[in-house]
């Protein structure tokens, strides 16, 4: 077999593994098999593409391979899980710039470049700029070093629109006659980079979940350029694998909003619901630990809803054991997962796995709803946004047809918070005041142990 035959072949393996690993990644039982096997998938494409005889120095590649390394390695261990959305946003923006340098490198140092290639690297380019700094905005955005609120200022529509023309026509010019256009060239990168930085700005922070997911799509796709730039076969099956399945978490996520993409990118969420949303809307009912416990020690069926303060409180450990002297108790517990509850997709699932709560208690909201009349009591940990009311019933709400976990269905719901304070959307909670609502204030963690203690010394 000659070298390049093998190389096609393992390249061949690799995306099938790919494939596999994230199909597994769609179940919590296969997700860390599926993560496994992508990782490995990663590794054999990455020593294949190390065999290639057009390699001219191994030198570089070792220094930047040992560098993302111990940048990687740390970064996972060190990351806290509520900062993950940060990193993943930041991980797109190199996989944009990355696809920028690849795209430049190539037009730099290559005398004739025919027009199939021109056009490959035109769009590596162009994606790759917007996805860099408009992650590196998103990250800004999400860590709080810029405002979370949209930035919006007259004629930003059309600013966008002038540079998205502007662009498409100097990249038609540049496509022409690559090699007499460094000065087109070089304006399209500034273009991209300024066009990222505008795309993202007017964006809500309670939408940057559905950003980040967007720039990875983007991410994917501008590797796939490359791909076909340097004619990296597993790079364009990679690419396209990270741009299609990142296209598809956006509209998983835009659904779970009920919002539609263009509603996500252009409306400014959030610009103006602050004011609007001021001010107590009743008088919130305030539940000791001690005559909460009284309470769920006579339920029957109990229902927690996570949320992000319960990332933030570290309860996850403690409500496991809440759940086995609840059940003990012959009380039915389950955990009502909502699809954007927390601060990235899938964060409440990973947290309950940490803790070893069985997958099968994880109920989705479609299902759960249905079935919350019938439930005696709702623990609402660290949670908010996902189980305002307003969402459902106030026209004139900025949240208003997101699709929430139904909790003031229940018979009765003890919100588990420190405070009154709003959630990531900055929206007021109708939820606090209704009749069957209890607010158990303080630390999620605190609450939780109260409530163990509770059934332990009884
Ligand atoms: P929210 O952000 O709406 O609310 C979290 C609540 O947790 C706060 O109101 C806070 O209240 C409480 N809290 C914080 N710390 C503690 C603590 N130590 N103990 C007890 N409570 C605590 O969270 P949700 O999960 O309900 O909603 C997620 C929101 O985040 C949605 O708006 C979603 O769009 C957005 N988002 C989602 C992402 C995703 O992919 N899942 C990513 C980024 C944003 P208090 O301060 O009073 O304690």
């Amino acid at each position: 077999m000659s070298l390049n035959a093998l190389i096609n072949f393992a390249y061949i393996a690799a995306a099938i593994m790919f494939i596999f690993g994230l199909k597994m990644l769609s179940s919590p039982a296969t997700a860390r098999k599926g993560n496994l096997i992508s990782a490995f998938g990663m590794f054999l494409a990455v020593i294949i593409t190390l065999l290639d005889k057009s390699i001219i120095s191994y030198e570089f590649i070792a220094i930047g391979i040992a560098a993302g390394s111990v940048i990687g390695f740390f970064a996972a261990r060190l990351v806290a899980m509520t900062r993950m959305p940060e990193m993943v946003a930041l991980f797109n923006g190199f996989g944009g710039i990355a696809s920028l340098l690849v795209g430049w490198a190539v037009y730099h140092f290559t005398p004739e470049i025919p027009p199939f290639t021109a056009v490959t690297i035109f769009l590596s380019v162009i994606i790759g700029g917007i996805t860099f700094t408009g992650s590196v905005v998103a990250f800004g955005k999400l860590s709080e070093y810029i405002s979370g609120k949209p930035i919006l200022f007259a004629g930003q529509h059309i600013v966008n629109a002038v540079l998205v023309i502007g662009s498409l026509v100097l990249g038609a010019l540049y496509c022409l006659n690559p090699a007499g256009n460094y000065l087109i060239f070089s304006i399209i990168i500034v273009m991209s980079l300024i066009l990222g930085i505008l795309a993202v700005i007017p964006i809500g922070g309670a939408d940057m979940p559905v950003v980040i997911s967007l720039l990875n799509s983007y991410s994917g796709l501008a590797a796939c350029a490359a791909g076909f730039v340097i004619q990296n076969n597993i790079l364009i099956v990679a690419g396209a694998l990270v741009g299609a399945s990142g296209i598809i978490l956006t509209q998983i996520m835009c659904k779970a909003m009920n919002r539609s993409l263009a509603n996500v990118l252009f409306s400014g969420f959030g610009a103006t619901s602050s004011k609007k949303q001021e001010g107590v809307q009743g008088e919130a009912k305030p539940l000791k630990v001690d005559d909460a416990y009284l309470i769920l020690e006579a339920a029957q069926s109990v229902v927690v809803v996570p949320g992000y303060g319960l990332a933030v409180a570290q309860a996850q450990h403690a409500l496991r054991e809440l759940d086995e002297l609840l059940e003990a108790n012959g009380c039915e517990v389950r955990y009502a997962i909502h699809p954007v509850a927390g601060r990235m997709p899938g964060h409440m699932n990973v947290l309950l796995a940490e803790a070893n709560v069985p997958y099968d208690k994880l109920i989705d909201m479609d299902n759960i709803n249905p079935t919350m009349n019938t439930v005696d009591v709702c623990l609402v940990v660290g949670a908010n946004d996902v189980v305002n009311p307003a969402a459902r019933e106030d026209e004139s709400s900025p949240i208003y047809g997101m699709p929430i976990i139904n909790v003031d269905h229940a018979k009765l719901v003890f919100v588990l918070k420190r405070s009154m304070a709003t959630g990531f959307a900055g929206v007021q909670n109708p939820l606090f005041f209704k009749e069957n609502t209890r607010m158990i204030f303080g630390d999620a963690k605190e609450t939780i142990t109260g409530l163990v203690a509770g059934f332990k010394n009884n």
